[in-house]
């Protein structure tokens, strides 16, 4: 969840194209293919305005697997490596390493090595219950990274629900975003988000205790509360503003109880040795 600039200009990928179409295989259906790539473009790679191609039959499966071919070499490798990245682009986990096509190349074959619909993602975005899912009702659909420039502001929090002792973590839009962008980062939260969301939660929240007696020697509400704030500023800087890390963040500082109970627990938790 954060705006990305594209990753090539729009005759760059069409480029690709012209060059993959001198083959005799392919040359066919340069026209069409060129076509769908401005037709993702003009229409900001919406799976509401754009419809898959039919090019004949088993030219899907090829196109399908022109990424198996390039993804390992040359521009796609470097889109997979992209370094500076903070979190995951797409669901704010720690981890980067991956590609993941917005719109799914089981899908939309024909957009399977076009760079416009390539997103920096983690392991588990590209491999986890998104792949299926193209989009729900309109408007609800994932937010596009390139396209979607508002995914650069904070988007969303964490809702902590009680009880505490164990607690569940609820991903929700931040108030304001207005129609549509509401229904899409709900819908994008609700199908980006799983297990591995959810054992970070519970990970990150059950350590928060102990983190805060070592940097907090007054624990009061205030002096807990301002610890908040200085942890969320920290990790905005360092994992991003909507990285899994500054959304419970978010969450927390909304919750004047989860503050009271991390203030209680502070008080009891016993330090590591040599603290
Ligand atoms: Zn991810």
């Amino acid at each position: 969840m954060q705006h990305l600039p594209f990753p090539a200009a729009a005759k760059d990928d069409e480029a690709e194209i012209n060059k993959l179409t001198k083959k005799p295989e392919w040359e066919p259906h340069k026209g069409a293919w060129i076509a769908a790539y401005r037709a993702y473009r003009e229409n900001s790679g919406s799976p509401f305005a754009i419809f898959p191609y039919d090019f004949g039959p088993g030219v899907g499966d090829r196109q399908y697997a022109l990424y198996d071919t390039r993804k390992g070499s040359g521009e796609l490798r470097r889109m997979r490596r992209k370094e500076g990245l903070k979190s995951c682009p797409i669901c704010g986990s720690p981890v980067t390493g991956d590609l993941d096509h917005y719109l799914p190349r089981a899908a939309y074959p024909e957009f399977s090595i076009m760079r416009a619909n390539l997103i920096p993602a983690c392991t588990h975005c590209n491999s986890g219950g998104k792949r299926t899912t193209v989009h729900g009702g309109e408007p609800r659909r994932f937010i596009h990274p390139y396209f979607d420039d508002w995914s650069g502001q904070e988007i969303w929090y964490v809702e902590i629900v009680p009880p505490f002792k164990a607690a569940q973590f609820v991903p929700l839009g931040l108030p304001g975003l207005g129609a549509p962008r509401d229904q899409i980062v709900e819908f994008h939260l609700n199908n980006v988000l799983g297990t591995q969301f959810q054992l970070s939660m519970a990970t990150e929240w059950s350590s928060l205790p102990t983190q805060i007696k070592l940097r907090d020697n007054q624990l009061s509400i205030a002096s807990v509360t301002r610890q908040v704030d200085q942890e969320l500023r920290v990790a905005r800087a360092a994992k991003g503003q909507n990285s899994w890390q500054a959304a419970l963040l978010r969450g927390i500082q909304r919750s004047p109880d989860a503050i009271q109970y991390l203030r209680d627990e502070a008080i009891v938790a016993v330090l590591p040795p040599g603290a």
